[in-house]
């Protein structure tokens, strides 16, 4: 069975719900026909229930960009992953490194977040990533092993099977620098390598693993070629709706 490719918009704290209805419009007329990718746009939380109702239809999916541990309850100012699957969710994602830096989100933290996202039905796109210091003195593969193994500590291996994985270096996000693909594809494989030691072998080829960092429609398709990079999460070039669009037909081998 082949992996699934997934390409995931993040907008970030962008667009108002007015302006998330008038892009799924506008990016499904671009999109033409369904990709054979999935197809998952993370909006704010306001801008959900009118993404959703735009995408009503459609293959595309809805996801949040961030999710708290517990159910329900006193825990003022924080959203439930019943809450996202109630607003149309499929997909959530968890550890981005703008939380994890700026909000100071904790290994522990992000595992019990995937842990509450599973239990409610809804996919994680797990991020992980090293800083520049951290991989101009060689240390990004075992930053991102321990990560990886911390955040997966609380889960079984069936849980794991149902994340999708993104590998973001840091000091690529934002800024115009990409990882080259080389050393994306390395990632990759060395997350999959830290996969195939907590769940069975057979069951870490399948959980699609994406790069992220500057990526556009102008090098969508090289990152799409290696052997274990399976889609991207994409920041700054989701926020259009006609580019967005013509990057992930480029991501599934179109030529524009
Ligand atoms: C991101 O926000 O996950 C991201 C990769 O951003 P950008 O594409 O803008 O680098």
């Amino acid at each position: 069975m082949a992996r699934k490719t997934v390409i995931a918009g993040n907008w970030k704290m962008n667009k108002t719900a007015a302006q998330a209805s008038a892009y799924a419009a506008e990016f499904l007329t671009a999109l033409g026909q369904a990709p054979l990718t999935e197809v998952v746009l993370c909006a704010p939380f306001t801008a959900l229930p009118s993404l959703q109702a735009g995408l009503a239809g459609s293959d595309v999916r809805c996801g949040a960009q961030n999710v708290f541990w517990a159910s329900a309850g006193a825990y003022t100012g924080e959203i439930s992953a019943e809450m996202l699957v109630d607003a149309g969710c499929t997909y959530v994602i968890i550890g981005h490194s703008e939380r994890r830096e700026i909000l100071g989100e904790s290994d522990e933290l992000v595992a019990r977040k995937l842990k509450a996202a599973l239990s409610a039905g809804l996919i994680p796109i797990l991020c992980v990533g090293e800083n520049l210091a951290q991989r101009e003195t060689g240390q990004a593969v075992a930053v991102v092993n321990a990560q990886m193994r911390a955040n997966l500590a609380p889960l079984d291996a069936v849980e794991i099977q149902r994340l999708v994985v993104a590998y973001e270096p840091i000091w690529a996000i934002g800024t115009g620098k990409t990882a080259s693909v080389a050393d994306a594809q390395e990632m990759c494989v060395a997350i999959r390598a830290c996969l195939a030691e907590i769940v069975p072998a057979a069951a870490a080829e399948h959980i699609p693993i994406l790069y992220g960092g500057s990526v556009k429609t102008e090098n969508i398709a090289a990152f799409m070629r290696q052997q274990d990079i399976d889609g991207a999460l994409v920041g700054g070039a989701s926020l259009d709706p006609a580019d967005f669009a013509a990057l992930v037909r480029r991501s599934g081998g179109e030529a524009n």
